[in-house]
């Protein structure tokens, strides 16, 4: 097979692999419509180690499938499917605490891209396929359904996360893609005043329609400053950070309120500690302040979750594609395009026809 990958750190380019095997719970699938990811940005540039090695990357896909191993018994040959980024085996312990992102060790859920070969290639391998598949609805766009196997379903758990609740007040800094649907996310979840912290004209248009009450820019000054004069001085319930840097942090917990929750879900590569203030939290770190960070759910039963919000209309994922490609060949501009970010991307997505 084929696929785009990262052939040693800061490399990329196209690796010839063989074939992958369909043991007897898995499902093999051609893509339909793939997207790249920040996270595999970081993956190729940022970290490190053998399994990043002559690597395929990518997470995000939808398929139709061309294999089913013998023991599947949900999915036959030519369903067309949503494939959630986070693909566990399910068979570790650690599912009965309701741990399946690190099933078998930190992240251990995703092995797309990571531990295993990703999905930007011709011939994706899902393990424990009634398990991890949803079945794409004759409906629904592939390319709609892309966004939601890791950005709608991470953005969510941001929400999840910071235990966004009926007229809270909820803080979303960085609204890039992960950030625009955690927007989505907590203005489902119920929250009242609903801030989003970034600048990129088309983000901060996309995140008003998602649910944001207030824009907060850099550019207008600290970004504490204005979200404490957007709350009269209270701060918000809810933080949830998908972009930024240390002093990000710094301000999430400033900006929380006392009994409140900050979430992360944006993946750090190149810090080793957070800057948490001690000078905000009532004094003593006696605020009764919470902080959690978290990989996206996935596995079948959170797609098919996702897929009835989509398919309701009550959010769509789908507006947030700027920019199309067609066939195979074009993977390896898309994925420059999450390189290099310009202004008018939010994401990429691949067709294949
Ligand atoms: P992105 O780069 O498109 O968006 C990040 C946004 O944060 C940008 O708009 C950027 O301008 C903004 N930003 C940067 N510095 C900021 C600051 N100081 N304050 C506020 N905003 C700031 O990236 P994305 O595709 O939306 O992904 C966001 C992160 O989520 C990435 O690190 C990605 O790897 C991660 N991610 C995590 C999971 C998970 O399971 N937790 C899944 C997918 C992606
Ligand atoms: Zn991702």
């Amino acid at each position: 097979m084929k696929g785009f990958g990262v052939i040693k750190k800061g490399t990329v380019g196209w690796l010839e692999k063989p074939d992958p095997i369909c043991g007897p719970s898995d499902a093999i699938a051609r893509p339909i419509a793939l997207a790249p990811c920040t996270s595999d940005v970081h993956s190729a540039y940022e970290m490190e180690g053998p399994h990043l090695i002559n690597r395929i990357l990518g997470h995000e896909s939808i398929g139709e499938l061309i294999e089913v191993g013998s023991e599947v018994r949900d999915f036959q040959i030519g369903d067309r499917v949503v494939i959630p980024c986070t693909t566990p085996s399910w068979s570790y312990p650690s599912i009965q605490d309701g741990m399946h992102q690190h099933e078998a060790g930190l992240v251990s859920g995703i092995n797309f891209s990571s531990y295993e070969d990703g999905t930007l290639c011709d011939r994706i391998k899902i393990r424990s396929a009634d398990m991890n598949l949803a079945m794409l609805p004759a409906n629904l766009n592939p390319e709609t359904a892309v966004m939601i196997t890791d950005m709608m379903t991470t953005g969510f758990h941001g929400a999840e996360l910071a235990e966004v609740k009926f007229g809270d007040s909820v803080c979303v800094m960085g609204i890039g893609p992960v950030g625009l649907m955690a927007v989505a996310g907590s203005a489902l979840s119920g929250a009242g005043q609903l801030l989003a912290v970034g600048t990129r004209p088309d983000c901060v248009t996309l995140a008003k329609e998602y649910g944001a009450t207030d824009i907060i820019s850099y550019k207008e000054g600290s970004i504490y400053d204005q979200v404490m004069d957007a709350t009269d001085g209270n701060g918000v319930d809810a933080v949830i950070v998908a972009g930024g840097d240390l002093e990000t942090f710094y301000t999430a917990f400033g900006i929380c309120k006392n009994g409140g929750h900050v979430a992360n879900i944006n993946v750090f590569t190149e810090i080793t500690s957070f800057n948490i203030p001690i000078e905000h939290s009532g004094g003593g770190w006696m605020g009764h302040k919470t902080f959690r960070g978290g990989l996206c759910p996935g596995g079948r039963r959170r797609m098919e979750r996702l897929i009835s919000i989509v398919q309701a209309g009550r959010v769509d994922p789908g507006r947030m594609i700027t920019h199309r490609f067609h066939g195979m060949d074009s993977i390896p501009e898309a994925f420059q395009l999450m390189v290099e970010k310009p202004r008018d991307l939010i994401k990429p997505v691949v067709i294949l026809d």
